[in-house]
């Protein structure tokens, strides 16, 4: 069962599927989608209000914040060194690490082994890794059944959707729709009841994971000292698709790896919390190598797939900070355009703040050109975020880019900020435009200060909101008419 390629081609432009680029579109969709927006509505209620609450229950929060977020800088200030430890901790423990440029060398990687293997049947467990790499359609295509196993990610699967959160990937859809879209496999119309759903759902995935021969999955962080990969989950399937199947492939962004074992309850104490509001997720697997003589359980092989796919690239920039991200989507809740417009908006795997600045990152700064604009800049994100990342800055240094960008430059808007910066450098010009201004359009937008549609070029700024009109006074006229004598 793999529905994921073959509704993606059929609905080329829908957004829930296929990959684009046209933010304002599908932003303008969005907002036109009633569903959505109810759900979107919650958002703030729900996950958002349970990060509040979680960051208030621990003690010294911003002290285990910070600390985070300075193992992290650490490891990324050495990071190649802390990558060939790791190596070197998983082949003594019997298993291979794998290194990978880009996605399709990654997704070769994986393939091949699951051909080396003989096998054709492949369970998976939540990674957004694997998303990035767009590994489920390069599995269907060399002819690899492949079923997700987190129920989030096996509901979208089969609906043939992207994630659109980090988290919560099915958070776009109702009850009811999720009912509609676990109707078609089960054969029968089943009720919108969650705990009848999810028996379906349990009950479908255990016959998968019992004749599945690999198992993928993601790593939340891999510990160098000891080769220890670490997932955590809330049901439980990471653990079978890790445990069951004779030979499993983990994926990862080589910004996972963190030094030492001792660091990772800094990261435990504040992912739960960011992503879900919990003090700890019900599952945190520790999965070091392969099964050992003597065990009972656990696969023969264990590989590790360490992806770079523009992260060395991005080490070396001013973004680095963007490589301290855990993943926990916390700035998602916080944010408000994403509490607008959902994660399909922005296209690419990763949405919200965050996903504003690392689609562009990956996937081209031109071809993204909307996204950094997508942020009010208010500094929510940066707040919730668990590592502290500096998430408007970066954004602001994007557009900054941006500005910089040759294939963007229009000829009209040169003309127009030449002609500001012409005025502001001369004081003469300055006051008379300004006078000019308040005597003309000031004065007759006197009673209702706001212009509802600009002319000609300038129209965009009026399209979804109004414009301050000019005041009818200029500001240096009243202090001499007025404000000297008040002061
Ligand atoms: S940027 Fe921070 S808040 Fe957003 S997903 Fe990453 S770690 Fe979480």
């Amino acid at each position: 069962m793999n529905t994921t390629s073959s509704s993606a081609s059929e609905t080329e432009t829908d957004y829930l599927r296929s990959k684009h680029h046209e933010f304002l579109a599908a932003s303008d969709k969005a907002l036109r989608t009633p569903s959505l927006q109810i759900i979107l509505g919650q958002l703030g209620d729900t996950l958002g209000e349970r990060n509040r609450q979680a960051w208030r229950m621990l003690p010294n929060s911003d002290l285990v914040r910070q600390r985070a977020r300075q193992i992290k800088d650490e490891t990324l200030a050495n990071l190649h060194e802390h990558l060939a430890t790791l190596e070197k901790s998983i082949e003594a423990r019997g298993g291979q690490v794998h290194w990978a440029d880009d996605g399709d060398a990654a997704c070769k990687i994986v393939i091949d082994l699951i051909r080396q293997r003989g096998a054709t049947r492949v369970v998976k467990s939540k990674s957004m890794t694997t998303e990035e790499i767009h590994l489920n359609p390069a599995l269907e295509t060399a002819g690899i059944e492949t079923v997700e196993t987190d129920l989030g990610e096996y509901i979208i699967q089969l609906a043939g959707h992207r994630p659109s959160h980090i988290v919560g990937p099915a958070l776009h859809l109702s009850a009811k729709e999720v009912a509609e879209i676990l109707s078609v496999p089960a054969g029968r119309q089943l009720p919108v009841e969650r705990e009848t759903l999810a028996g379906f759902a349990r009950t479908e995935l255990r016959q998968k994971f019992a004749a599945a021969e690999v198992g993928i999955s993601g790593a939340n962080f891999a510990v160098a000292e000891t080769g220890t990969i670490v997932l955590v989950s809330n049901e439980g399937n990471a653990r079978l698709t890790t445990a069951l199947p004779k030979m499993h492939i983990a994926i990862m962004g080589m910004e996972k790896v963190i030094p030492r074992f001792a660091d990772l309850p800094y990261f435990l104490k504040v992912l739960a919390r960011a992503a879900t509001g919990q003090k700890l997720s019900c599952y945190t697997s520790f999965i070091t190598g392969a099964r050992r003589e003597g065990e009972t359980d656990g696969p023969e092989e264990f590989h590790l797939v360490v992806l770079d796919n523009g992260r060395s690239r991005i080490l070396g920039s001013p973004l680095r900070e963007s490589l301290f991200c855990i993943r926990c989507g916390a700035c998602l809740n916080a944010c408000p355009i994403y509490r607008s417009v959902g994660g399909h908006a922005y296209g690419g795997t990763y949405s919200g703040p965050i996903g504003a600045v690392l689609t562009p990152l990956y996937d081209g700064l031109v071809a993204n050109q909307h996204l950094p604009h997508a942020s009010s800049l208010c500094g929510a994100c940066q707040a919730a975020c668990p590592v502290k990342i500096q998430i408007p800055e970066m954004l602001v240094q994007l557009r900054e880019q941006l500005h910089h960008e040759p294939a963007l430059k229009s000829r009209w808007e040169n003309f127009a900020y030449g002609m500001w910066a012409k005025t502001l450098k001369k004081p003469w010009l300055y006051r008379l435009s300004t006078w000019l201004a308040t005597r003309t359009i000031g004065r007759w937008y006197r009673k209702n200060p706001w212009l509802k549609k600009l002319p000609g070029k300038l129209h965009g700024w009026t399209q979804k909101r109004d414009f301050p009109a000019p005041a009818p006074q200029r500001f240096r006229d009243w202090w001499d008419k007025e404000g000297r004598h008040e002061s």
